[in-house]
Formats: structure tokens, C-alpha cells, sequence
């Protein structure tokens, strides 16, 4: 089958995106050389160890319905070992190995194997093999190779890697929905698995939970900083896939013979309407006043960067980061604010608002900007100059303040000949 097609096309752009962010061929490379002189093969013994393998002998119907997913899907990648572990928790894991490992990996919880039917424990495992298909641990290796603890990420980086992360499940729901085969199925796994319900408690609830998806959806639209983080029904997962199960794209797979579904068409209406769902998980500025925060951020900071002639990478990507904590795409923001010729009037109405409506946010947005001036370790009379008029001129801060201001940022911020 051919899998790239049947893949969320958000997730691939994204996953390119941040692929090229982090080197990841060239960082992937010394990982996978790694690997290969050292074959270390703990992870497999100690696999061995905790957790009980499904077999043709030891859990017959399990180890049927994996392979029925496997023949399903027409996989067709490095063979799967399935495991069981004690875990009651409803969920499922994939591990996807270097080379010098026979088999990939894919662990059912005993909490999932309790809670699902086995039509829905395909959907389970279908999500799983989606995993390994698109190799999603590969960037995942490498992002924590570079940043073990994900809070020492970079505010940019780091909330594009939480969007692919969700895109990735989208992705995978995909492949589990071929797997088990009918969408009723797989939104009850969802379901069960995000609730934490087990059996007897859905039933023919799937239809009312749709309905009750759509009304969260429309909530959503008018607010979009609400967070559908800790639903528990997951909603633009489940209405991605529900989508997708409407799709054209779908229709062409067709519900029989799977395993031969080449020449997918590129289905455009169906990346459209994914595309309006996942505009809700993006962030966005949430109120009046964080948005006049972005576009002051973004005008004022552009101008800082500008101010001496010399736009730095460093310093663009210091903006980036900084602009990141309002707006998913900040290269983008900063882009069309230059290219329409609006960055004058929006400083101007931005800053105009702040100071009247906002004042107490001030202080910090010039402490913010600051970093911009020092960045690229020169610290230059026009962009000095440029801080002070912004500080003073558009938010009618004291002169005395903004110079206390500078002060302790030189201390925190500049370093000359690093
Ligand atoms: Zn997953």
C-alpha cells in the first residue's frame, strides 16, 4: 500500500520542517553508527525478561489478530514481536529498532487487552504498525539525543514538536482505522482509551459522542486558546479520522482488498478540512491583549534587529523563539509584516494599545525584546538607540527605568568575543 499517501500530508511538511531544524539525517547517521558498533541488545533482553511474548501457542486469538493487521495492511517492513505487559493502564506502545535487531516491537498493556474487544484491539495495533511504517522515533530519538529534557527546548522548537506529535496519532489513527477496518471501531477504542472506560460502557454511544465532538469543535471556533489537551474523548483526533474515513482517499483504499490500494489519489478536500482541524490545535494569540503583545513583539523586535543594518540568524531566531510563545509560525508572522509594508502601522497601533489598555505589560515586553540587541555579541550605538526610542517614544516608559533595564541585560545577555 502505499503509505505516504494514506499519511496526514501535515504531518510529513512538519516533520521535514523540523528534520532539516535538527540536522536529523547527519545526527541520525552517528545514532544508527552508534547502534551498529555497539549492538547493544539490552532493550531485547529485557523485553524478554518483563514481558510476556505473544505467540502462536501463548495467546492464540491475540497473536491471529496482529497478524491479521499486519496481513491487512499489506505491512510488508522488518517483522513485529508482539508483547504483553503487566501495565494496567489502556494503552499500547511501538519500538521501533536499528538494524542490527531482528524484529520491531509493539507492547499491549494487560489494562488495554481488559478494556478493548479484539475488533478494537486491531484499531490498537493497526495505530501501532502506523508508527513504525513512518518511523515517528526516529526525529523522536534525536530530539531527545539533543535536548534530554524537553524543557530545556528552545519555546519554537519545542511547540512545533508537540504539534507533530498529535499530527503523528492522526497519522496512525489512519492506519489502525485500515487495520480494524470499520470507524465505529476504532472511535470506541479511542475512546475507551482516552476515557479510560472499559467495556459495557459505550456501546451504541459512538453517535452521540460525534454529536457531542461537533459541539466542542464549534466551541473551539470561537475561542481557539481553549485547550482540548485533557479531554478525554480527544476530539479533533476522532473527528480527523471520521473525516478521513469520508474521504475520498479513503473510498479509493477501499474496505477489500487492501493490500493492493496503489495509485492513491491526492486527496485536496480532505487535507482542507484536516487542515481547518488542526488550525485549532495551533497556537494562537487568545485575547485582545495578547494579540496587541504579539504584533508589538513582532514589530518592535523586527525593528531592533533591523536597526543596524544587519540581520543576524541568531538574533532572528532569538525573536523567533520569543514570538513562539503566542504564535505557531513566527518566521512566517515576521515574513508578511515586513513584506505587506504594515510593520510601521502596526508598531504604532500595537504599542498604542499597551500603553493605554495594558501598561502593566511593559516592562516585560521591553525586557523581552532586549536579548535582541546583544544577540549577535555586538552591542551597536543604532540598535541602544532604537530600544531607548521604542521604550520611551511609543510606550511612554521613563527614561530611568529603561536604562536600569539595559543594564541588567548587558549583565544577563551580552557576551562580547564568545
Ligand atoms: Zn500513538
Amino acid at each position: 500500500m502505499d503509505f505516504d499517501r494514506v499519511r496526514v500530508a501535515e504531518e510529513r511538511a512538519l516533520l521535514e520542517h523540523l528534520s532539516e531544524i535538527f540536522n536529523a539525517e547527519v545526527v541520525g547517521s552517528f545514532l544508527a553508527r552508534h547502534q551498529e558498533q555497539h549492538k547493544d541488545k539490552r532493550l531485547t533482553f529485557s523485553l524478554r525478561e518483563n514481558l510476556l511474548p505473544i505467540t502462536e501457542s501463548f495467546a492464540p486469538s491475540l497473536h491471529v489478530a496482529a497478524h491479521e493487521c499486519i496481513t491487512a495492511l499489506g505491512y510488508s517492513g522488518k517483522a513485529i514481536e508482539f508483547f504483553i505487559s503487566n501495565a494496567k493502564e489502556i494503552n499500547a506502545a511501538s519500538i521501533y529498532t536499528a538494524d542490527h535487531v531482528a524484529t520491531h516491537h509493539i507492547i499491549l498493556n494487560a489494562g488495554l487487552i481488559d478494556a478493548l474487544t479484539e475488533a478494537e484491539l486491531r484499531f490498537v495495533i493497526g495505530h501501532e504498525i502506523g508508527h513504525l511504517i513512518y518511523k515517528h522515533s526516529f526525529l523522536r530519538s534525536i530530539v531527545s539525543l539533543v535536548y534530554p529534557e524537553f524543557e530545556q527546548m528552545p519555546p519554537y522548537p519545542a511547540i512545533r514538536f508537540v504539534e507533530w506529535s498529535k499530527l503523528c496519532e492522526m497519522s496512525a489513527d489512519r492506519i489502525g482505522l485500515l487495520a480494524a477496518g470499520e470507524f465505529r471501531i476504532a472511535a470506541s477504542a479511542m475512546l475507551k482509551i482516552s476515557s479510560g472506560l472499559g467495556l459495557d460502557h459505550f456501546g451504541d454511544s459512538i453517535d452521540s459522542y460525534l454529536v457531542l465532538v461537533e459541539d466542542i469543535l464549534e466551541l473551539l471556533k470561537e475561542d481557539s486558546s481553549a485547550s482540548t489537551q485533557t479531554h478525554p474523548g480527544n476530539p479533533l483526533r476522532i473527528k480527523a479520522l471520521h473525516d478521513f474515513d469520508r474521504s475520498a482517499l479513503r473510498a479509493a483504499i477501499g474496505s477489500g482488498d487492501r493490500g493492493d490500494a496503489s495509485g492513491l489519489p491526492d486527496d485536496q478536500e480532505l487535507q482542507e478540512r484536516v487542515s481547518q482541524l488542526t488550525q485549532l490545535m495551533k497556537r494562537t494569540p487568545g485575547s485582545a491583549e495578547e494579540q496587541a503583545s504579539t504584533d508589538f513583539l513582532a514589530a518592535a523586535g523586527f525593528t531592533l534587529l533591523s536597526s543596524d543594518k544587519e540581520i543576524s540568524e541568531s538574533e532572528l531566531s532569538y525573536l523567533g523563539n520569543t514570538l513562539a510563545a503566542h504564535f505557531h509560525a513566527p518566521r512566517e508572522l515576521l515574513q508578511s509584516l515586513v513584506e505587506s509594508g504594515k510593520l510601521p502601522e502596526v508598531l504604532q497601533k500595537s504599542s498604542e494599545f499597551i500603553a493605554t489598555s495594558a501598561p502593566h505589560l511593559r516592562h516585560s515586553l521591553m525586557q523581552r525584546l532586549f536579548p535582541v540587541t546583544t544577540r549577535d555579541g555586538r552591542f551597536r550605538a543604532e540598535e541602544a538607540e532604537a530600544f531607548m526610542k521604542i521604550g520611551t517614544e511609543l510606550l511612554h516608559l521613563p527614561e530611568r527605568d529603561l536604562v536600569a533595564m539595559v543594564l541588567v541585560g548587558l549583565r544577563q545577555t551580552f557576551s562580547p568575543a564568545s
